[in-house]
């Protein structure tokens, strides 16, 4: 029987950012009206990670909006010092959570730090292929991407690193996209598939079922050792028939809201995974 892990997104701030990634609604770019607010003070971060534990999850990742954190500042970043302060609040409770971080473009010293003061792992996406990204992003670079993520092993920290398909990529692109995941072999993989939205400048579709399902059996099969954790776009491409998605790899799903988006209700999702017969994971190795 599958174990599946379950993981809760806790956004700490949120939209307005400065970057053009053409995918994200988060991006001041476009007009995609969602809630945005800067820091969600220690209490509320508490308060969530104490529904995501009721909940049976072991992840909780502290994400930021934003390109990352200062790498002119380094420690004195004030995002990064809050990052530590929430890491540290969690870490004191009595909470067994692993505790990742989703917050940009970081430095080696920086991510040192956020290990230092309780992160667990860090999750920093490719998004897609190398040569595919200058479509899709024109405020930073791929290559910036794939040396965060180095930074991160290089700290010590577990990476939890994918991507985001159906933005227009083709076939070669999405192998090429494999193979340099592949290269950082991270742990965990999130896998996201594009949400149209009409404020963003991708006009593309939502993916077709079967397509959506031979991409994860294809990372299951690139990925035999990895974490799938099927993220955004669950619920629109699989709806409330989601068997076959763990049937072709997925072993870990983002549980409730996604960022900007509603996730199915967190009972809901425990609901399903026991009709399906799957057991949800008590321990994070
Ligand atoms: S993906 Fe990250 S960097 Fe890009 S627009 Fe969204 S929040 Fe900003």
């Amino acid at each position: 029987m599958n174990e599946i892990f379950l993981c809760t997104i806790c956004n700490v701030t949120n939209g307005n950012c400065a970057e053009d990634c053409a995918y994200c609604t988060q991006s001041s770019h476009y007009n995609t009206n969602i809630v945005t607010y800067k820091e969600k003070s220690i209490d509320k971060i508490i308060d969530e990670a104490r529904i995501a534990t009721d909940s049976g999850a072991l992840g909780f990742c502290l994400v930021t909006s934003g390109r990352g954190f200062d790498l002119k500042k380094g420690l004195k970043d004030t995002k990064l010092q809050y990052i530590a302060k929430a890491a540290r609040a969690l870490k004191e409770t009595s909470m067994k959570l692993h505790l990742i971080a989703c917050n940009g473009r970081a430095s080696y010293e920086q991510l040192c730090f956020l290990k230092e003061n309780g992160i667990d792992s860090y999750n920093h996406n490719l998004e897609n292929a190398q040569s595919f990204f200058p479509k899709i992003c024109t405020t930073h670079s791929w290559q910036e991407r794939y040396e965060t993520c180095e930074n991160a092993l290089k700290a010590g920290l577990g990476l939890c690193c994918g991507g985001i398909f159906g933005l227009g990529e083709n076939k070669k692109q999405r192998m090429e996209f494999i193979q340099s995941l592949a290269s950082l072999n991270p742990h965990t993989i999130p896998i996201n598939f594009y949400m149209p939205n009409p404020g963003l400048p991708i006009k593309q579709q939502k993916m077709d079922r079967t397509e959506a399902l031979d991409i994860i059996a294809l990372m299951r099969e690139s990925f035999p050792q990895s974490r799938l954790m099927i993220a955004g776009g669950r619920e629109i491409v699989f709806g409330n028939e989601q068997k076959e998605m763990f049937e072709a790899g997925i072993n870990a799903i983002v549980l409730g809201d996604y960022l900007t988006t509603k996730g199915s209700s967190m009972n809901d999702d425990i609901a399903m995974l026991k009709q399906y017969g799957l057991e949800i994971a008590t321990e994070c190795h």
